[in-house]
């Protein structure tokens, strides 16, 4: 099959990328490297520096027409998508339109987004949230990652759809740097033998999932039946705290944490039920947190030398 995979050379879609590639498929990655890096594109990918909202996409979707388009591509921090609404839904929203009328136009039979449980959730009623829970968004960018599926809910008379919901995601090649992503920012600032900061009592609580179970999700859904919406998701409640001890013995870190006040716009307990996954695209988390956080700390470390 051949994809086309937008963001492919961030985080988690540059994982996706080498795992459509190891199954055996032709993989095009597009991206702007707003945040992405090239160094993550697998050599065996094509790769086109472009823009999802631009008009040239039109000549590498002419090109290529692909089979299947993986959307990864997004304005992905929750304090941009406050402090610039407009540009979170020039990205999220035009562009994910953008892209849609193009994968209808060239031909293309599905589309997997890459979507988001907590910020579309809002503050839980239950736990562990399934997705029938209401959708309350809290942040520009809930919003428009829910428009992104609700416009493909509407594309999706003409083309197959699958929406994966993501808990928080880690692993290699999470960026440090961003507001998001707890456990790349813990590691990196161990292992440079600085303090991090947690924010609140620390017993807030995540759903950690590691980023190669995210990527065989995105395996699972190019043939999975079409028009459905999962949690990719352990289920799984960790505290801040826990997290902060584990990461602290695997980075031989032996200072403790500097706490500070909780960040407005936060929940403070999520976990996301993974259940329909398991009966939509027969997926479950294989990796635990020990053996996740170990690996994620092994990448940070080859790294810094
Ligand atoms: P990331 O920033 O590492 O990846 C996003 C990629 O998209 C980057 O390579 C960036 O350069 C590219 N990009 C951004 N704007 C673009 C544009 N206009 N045109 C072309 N390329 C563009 O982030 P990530 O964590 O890998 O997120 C991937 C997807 O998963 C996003 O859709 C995000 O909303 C979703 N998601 C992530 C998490 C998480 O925990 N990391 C949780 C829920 C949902």
């Amino acid at each position: 099959m051949k994809i086309l995979v937008t963001g492919g050379a961030g985080f988690i879609g540059s994982h996706v990328v080498d795992a459509y590639l190891a199954a055996g498929h032709e993989v095009i990655v597009v991206d702007n490297l707003s945040s992405g890096r090239r160094e993550f594109v697998h050599p065996k990918a094509r790769f086109y520096q472009e823009d999802i909202r631009a008009s040239d996409l039109r000549s590498v979707f002419e090109r290529e027409r692909p089979d299947v388009v993986n959307h990864q591509a997004a304005q992905t921090s929750v304090s941009v998508s406050v402090s610039h609404p407009r540009l979170d839904a020039e990205v999220n929203v035009l562009g994910t339109l953008n892209l849609l009328a193009l994968c209808v136009e060239f031909g293309a039979t599905r589309l997997i987004f890459a979507s988001t449980g907590g910020a579309i959730y809002g503050e839980p009623e239950r736990l562990p949230v399934g997705e029938s829970h209401p959708e309350r968004p809290i942040s520009p960018y809930g919003i428009s990652k829910l428009a992104g599926e609700i416009y493909l809910r509407y594309f999706g008379r003409g083309l197959e759809w699958a929406v994966l919901r993501y808990a928080n995601v880690y692993g290699p090649r999470q960026d440090p740097h961003g507001e998001a992503g707890v456990v790349a920012i813990f590691t990196q600032t161990m292992l440079s033998g600085r303090t991090p900061t947690i924010f609140g009592d620390g017993k807030q609580t995540r759903d950690f999932v590691y980023v190669g179970d995210v990527a065989s999700a995105n395996v699972r859904a190019l043939g999975a039946p079409s028009g459905r919406i999962a949690n990719i998701a352990t289920g799984v409640e960790t505290t801040v705290n826990d997290l902060f001890g584990q990461l602290a013995d695997l980075c031989g870190f032996r200072g403790t944490a500097t706490y500070a006040p909780p960040r407005p716009g936060d929940v403070y307990r999520i976990a996301l039920s993974a259940s329909r996954a398991k009966e939509w695209l027969g997926w479950t988390a294989t990796i635990p947190l020990a053996q996740g956080l170990a690996r994620t700390v092994e990448w940070f470390r080859t790294r810094e030398t």
